[in-house]
């Protein structure tokens, strides 16, 4: 970021909470800053030019000028609200999930271009199909090597040795996939199937906005899903409470409305 005391940057509302009578505490997640933490002033007043601006999932293109303590937001102009997303609920909260894992493992004022363009890419891969689980998954393993965490998928963790088709098992705790002969101490342990580390693999390798239309069975979406969320839980050392509601409302809703 540069001296200057004032400076503009796009981005994305992950959460806000009221701050003070009128005002607004919001966390960004910023193109050129990282994670950031700012005051809009008066932003809770209808009168406000900011008023509307902050709610999770907006993207803006803002002002902001550098202060002690928190910078102040000046300036905001709405340049995607992600209103498929928003109109329902699997939508809703599919990105809130997406924000509460960039808040958890976005540190302050760390500059990751890479991680927005993920972000916003995934964000509008899900706008416009809002019912997909695999941008879900692609987010969820891209996020982990933009962060420095992706887990092992093509060796043994321990040997090194490259696994052979069905001898493979993964520890998220240990860093990824292992062979049939490893076994750390003290790491927990678990099969994965040969589909699900295909599927891994062809995430890693894929670009997002070129994702196959991939039909993927229950079963290995339920083990995926598993393998990604212990992977994450484990390094944010926490249930991610999105991720359970998310799941939730998987399993209210007809498993056919998935692919
Ligand atoms: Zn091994």
């Amino acid at each position: 970021m540069s001296s200057a005391k004032y400076y503009r940057t796009e981005a994305l509302t992950l959460k806000n909470m009221p701050l003070g009578e009128s005002d607004l505490l919001v966390t960004l997640y910023c193109k050129d800053i990282g994670k950031l933490r700012a005051v809009a002033k008066g932003a809770r007043k209808s009168t406000s030019k900011l008023v509307g601006h902050f709610e999770p999932l907006t993207i803006n293109n803002i002002s902001i000028t550098k202060s002690t303590n928190l910078d102040i937001i000046n300036q905001a102009e709405t340049i995607e609200d992600f209103d498929h997303l928003k109109s329902n609920l699997i939508g809703m909260a599919q990105g809130v999930y997406i924000n509460e894992l960039l808040d958890g493992f976005a540190p302050e004022s760390h500059s990751n271009n890479d991680l927005y363009i993920l972000t916003h890419n995934v964000l509008k891969k899900l706008a416009s199909h809002s019912q997909a689980r695999l941008p879900l998954m692609y987010f969820e393993l891209h996020l982990l090597r933009l962060s420095g965490l992706m887990p092992e998928i093509y060796h043994c963790v321990e040997c090194r040795e490259e696994l052979s088709p069905e001898c493979h098992r993964f520890s998220s705790d240990y860093g990824g996939t292992l062979c049939l002969q490893c076994k750390p101490p003290d790491s927990v342990i678990r099969n994965i199937s040969l589909s699900a580390l295909k599927v891994l693999r062809m995430l890693h390798k894929a670009n997002v906005n070129r994702l196959p239309e991939l039909k993927m069975s229950p079963s290995t979406a339920e083990e995926l899903d598993s393998i990604l969320r212990n992977t994450i839980q484990f390094w944010l050392d926490k249930e991610i409470r999105s991720k359970t509601f998310l799941e939730y409302l998987r399993r209210s809703t007809a498993d056919t409305i998935y692919s």
